[in-house]
């Protein structure tokens, strides 16, 4: 018992030695793996964290550099519009009164356009004159507000504008009444005579010496009246040329056609008969250098045509309708 007892004890007691050292070694191992284990994951943390930073270090360094270049690109840009705005922007145009002194230049469109934009009367001689009531309406000052409204229309186009006969107060008026007044001037700065030839004669004066000096450039005349003839029915819109000027038909019909359209779009319910035709016999058409359209925009006596002409709005649209057809007539030249 005791012998078969004591080599299995022996056995049993050198086997748990053995057991112990085993699982000691077992034990180192698994640690030693481990710690290798843990090490390597560490080293591959590291690694990818490191990269992971190289990434984000690289990335931010990009976005800065691009995010900067952005920025100075932005800057740059609105520079050059600030600078665009300001060298379009007319500085000068006074004379369009408070709040339309600056034009703001909308596009290019009329660039390299001269126009010669003449409204009738003037001065001392307010043209035909109708009643609204109490009041008294003069056709120059109706005549004026279209016009200037019109010069303003064209500039935000770009286009270059005189403005023959000029008021040095009365700028864009959203008045229904239409103070009148007599201290209009022609171009640059003459006073302008009673004498109906003179007074004529002195606006295509200014206009043929400017043409002169603008000869390579596309250039316009336009005068604009509101005492048609045909006084007592409903009176439209009618545009007149000279006779042998193939271009002052041309420019005349195309502002015909935006009356066209317009009064289509805004009245369709209106019959719109004005006409294109020559009428060689007006002063201003026969003497004026440029080729001419003549605008009668209606009569200012006639109760009906006045309310194309009180409201400011209606003035406006008759403005952006020329401004429209001298577009078009610009662009197919
Ligand atoms: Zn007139």
């Amino acid at each position: 018992m005791t012998l078969f007892t004591k080599p299995s004890q022996k056995f049993s007691s050198g086997n748990q030695t053995w057991l112990l050292r085993i699982l000691i070694l077992l034990f180192t191992l698994g640690s030693c793996y481990s710690a290798l284990a843990n090490g390597e994951r560490n080293y591959a943390t590291i690694r990818a964290n490191h990269s992971k930073k190289r990434v984000a270090a690289k990335t931010y360094k990009h976005s800065t550099r691009l995010k900067a270049r952005s920025v100075a690109h932005k800057a740059a840009k609105t520079k050059a519009v600030k600078a665009e705005r300001k060298e379009n922007t007319t500085s000068s145009m006074a004379f369009l009164g408070a709040g339309n002194a600056r034009v703001a230049v909308r596009d290019q469109h009329l660039r390299g356009a001269v126009y010669y934009l003449a409204s009738g009367h003037g001065g001392p001689d307010p043209g035909a004159i109708g009643h609204y009531g109490n009041y008294a309406l003069a056709e120059d000052e109706y005549a004026y507000d279209v016009t200037i409204r019109l010069a303003r229309a064209l500039m935000e186009h770009g286009a270059t504008v005189y403005m023959i006969v000029r008021d040095p107060n009365d700028g864009i008026r959203n008045e229904k009444v239409l103070k009148i007044d007599h201290d209009e001037v022609a171009y640059p700065n003459q006073r302008i005579p009673l004498n109906h030839t003179m007074r004529l004669r002195q606006c295509t004066d200014a206009v043929n010496k400017l043409h002169r000096k603008h000869k390579e450039a596309y250039q316009r005349m336009v005068t604009i009246h509101v005492d048609s003839r045909s006084e007592g029915q409903t009176i439209d819109v009618f545009f007149y040329h000279h006779e042998q000027s193939k271009v002052g038909q041309r420019l005349a019909k195309h502002i015909h056609k935006s009356f066209k359209s317009g009064y289509k779009r805004s009245q369709p319910t209106r019959n719109y008969s004005g006409t294109v035709t020559d009428r060689t016999s007006l002063y201003v058409v026969r003497n004026s250098h440029p080729p001419t359209v003549f605008i009668e925009l209606g009569n200012i006596r006639n109760e009906k045509d006045q309310r194309r002409f009180l409201l400011a709005d209606n003035r406006q649209a008759l403005a952006n309708w020329i401004c429209t057809g001298l577009q078009t007539d610009y662009r197919k030249q």
